[in-house]
C-alpha cells in the first residue's frame, strides 16, 4: 500500500465523513501551486477556500510564525494581558486599512466565530432581538450562524435553531424597509454573496442599506470574511459605506486560522467587560501572521494586482461564454471572486473533473457554479495557466 493509499484510507475510514471529497492528498504548496504526495503539480484556483490570499507557503509567514513562536504563542491568561504582537496588528489594521468610525477591534479564531460574536454583542448593545439577514446568504456553521444563514440546506436538519432571525430576499431594498421595525437588532449581509453562488447586488445597495439601517436604529454587520483583504480589488467590498460592525476572516492571515471583528465605539460604548472572549482570541501568533500578511498586502499593492487581473480575466471569460454560450449559462463577480455558472450540474461537474484529470483545482457551488478564487498575489502568467487549463477542458467537454 502506497503513502496516498493509505492517507486516503485512514481519512475514509476514520475522519468524519462531512464532505464529498476529491481523490487528492496535498503534501505541499508553492505559490498558486499545490503538490500532491507523488510530487503531481496542480493550480489551486480555490485558494483553499478564498483563504491563502498570498500564496502557499509564502515566505512573509514562515517567518512571522517563526520569529514570534520563538518568543510566545499564548498569552498568561491570554486576553487579559497585552500583547505587543495584537497591539502591532491593531495598530496597522486602524491606521491603514479600516474604515475610521471602526475604532475598536477583537480577535477571533474563523469566520463564524467572527459573525456569532457580532450577531450575540449587537443584540447585547441595543437590547433588541432580531436580526435580519438575506435568502442565499452564509455566514458560518455554528448553531448561531447558520440560524442567520439564509438556506435551507444548511438550517433544516438542525431545529430548532436561534429563534428571532427574519430573511429577505438579497438585493432587495423595499424587503428590508418591510421588516425593519422597532425590534431588530441588526442586519447582517455579504457585499456580495460568496456561497450563495457569488451573487453581486446592485452598486448602490449597501449604501442604501446602510442608510435604511441608520434611519431605523438598526446595526448594519457586514460580513466581509469571503469578500475583504483584497478579494474584489479593494481592502473591503464596503469600503465606501458606513457600517456598524466588520466581520473579518479567511484572506487575513494567509491560510493561519484567524478572524477579527471590528466595530464603532457607540457599539463597544454598551459592550462591557465579560461580554465576550475566548481562550485563543487575539493570540499573538495569530496576530504576527496577520500583521505579515496584511503588511505584505499593502507593501505589494496587491489590492491592484486584483482589480487589474480581475478585468483581465473577466474580459477573457466573457469572450468564452459567447462561444459556448450552450454551456456557460453567466458570468459574475468581481476582482478575483469569479464565478461561472454552467447550464446545469452535470456539466458542472463533468468540466470540474476534467479540470481537476488537467491539474486545475476549482470550487463548485451551488451545484452549477464553478468559482474561481486563486490567491490574490497570482501572476498574469500564472492567471493565464490556469485559464488556458480551463479553456482546453471546456473544449474537450464540448466535443
Ligand atoms: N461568512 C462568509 C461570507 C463565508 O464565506 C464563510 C465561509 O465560507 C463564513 C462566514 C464562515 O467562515 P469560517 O468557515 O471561517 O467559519
Amino acid at each position: 500500500m502506497d503513502q496516498t493509499t493509505d492517507t486516503f484510507q485512514i481519512e475514509d475510514t476514520n475522519y468524519a465523513s462531512f464532505a464529498n471529497k476529491t481523490k487528492i492528498s496535498i503534501e505541499k504548496g508553492q505559490g498558486i501551486y499545490v503538490y500532491d504526495e507523488k510530487g503531481q503539480r496542480y493550480i489551486d484556483f480555490t485558494s483553499g477556500w478564498g483563504v491563502t490570499s498570498i500564496g502557499h507557503a509564502n515566505p512573509v509567514i514562515t517567518q512571522a510564525l517563526v520569529e514570534q513562536s520563538r518568543k510566545i504563542i499564548q498569552n498568561p491568561n491570554s486576553g487579559a494581558t497585552y500583547s505587543p504582537a495584537r497591539s502591532k496588528l491593531i495598530s496597522l489594521m486602524q491606521e491603514k486599512i479600516l474604515p475610521g468610525n471602526l475604532t475598536r477591534i477583537f480577535f477571533a479564531n474563523s469566520g463564524a466565530e467572527a459573525n456569532d460574536a457580532a450577531i450575540k454583542l449587537a443584540r447585547k448593545a441595543t437590547g433588541k432581538l432580531n436580526i435580519i439577514s438575506t435568502e442565499k446568504s452564509f455566514h458560518g456553521r455554528t448553531i448561531s450562524t447558520v440560524s442567520a444563514t439564509g438556506q435551507n440546506k444548511h438550517r433544516d436538519k438542525f431545529n430548532p435553531l436561534i429563534p428571532h432571525h427574519l430573511f429577505v430576499p438579497f438585493n432587495d431594498i423595499e424587503a428590508v424597509r418591510q421588516v425593519i421595525t422597532q425590534d431588530v437588532a441588526a442586519v447582517i449581509v455579504e457585499p456580495i454573496q460568496g456561497e450563495g453562488g457569488i451573487n453581486v447586488p446592485d452598486d448602490d445597495y449597501l449604501e442604501k442599506l446602510s442608510y435604511l439601517c441608520h434611519e431605523n436604529d438598526v446595526l448594519l454587520i457586514v460580513d466581509e470574511i469571503q469578500t475583504g483583504f483584497c478579494r474584489t480589488g479593494s481592502m473591503f467590498a464596503s469600503d465606501e459605506v458606513k457600517i456598524d460592525i466588520l466581520t473579518m476572516a479567511k484572506g487575513i492571515a494567509g491560510g493561519f486560522p484567524f478572524a477579527a471583528f471590528a466595530m464603532s465605539e457607540d457599539v463597544h460604548d454598551n459592550l462591557e467587560v465579560g461580554d465576550h472572549g475566548g481562550t485563543y482570541c487575539g493570540n499573538p501568533l495569530g496576530c504576527a501572521v496577520a500583521y505579515a500578511v496584511i503588511k505584505y498586502m499593502l507593501d505589494n499593492k496587491i489590492c491592484e494586482n486584483v482589480e487589474n487581473l480581475g478585468q483581465f480575466v473577466f474580459a477573457e471569460l466573457k469572450e468564452l461564454k459567447k462561444e459556448y454560450h450552450n454551456l456557460i449559462k453567466d458570468i459574475r463577480g468581481k476582482g478575483l471572486l469569479i464565478a461561472i455558472e454552467m447550464a446545469d450540474e452535470d456539466i458542472t461537474s463533468s468540466l470540474n473533473s476534467k479540470c481537476f484529470d488537467n491539474g486545475l483545482l476549482l470550487n463548485v457551488t451551488q451545484g452549477n457554479v464553478i468559482r474561481m478564487f486563486p490567491d490574490l498575489n497570482i501572476s498574469k502568467e500564472e492567471m493565464e495557466e490556469g485559464l488556458d487549463i480551463f479553456k482546453n477542458s471546456l473544449i474537450e467537454l464540448s466535443e
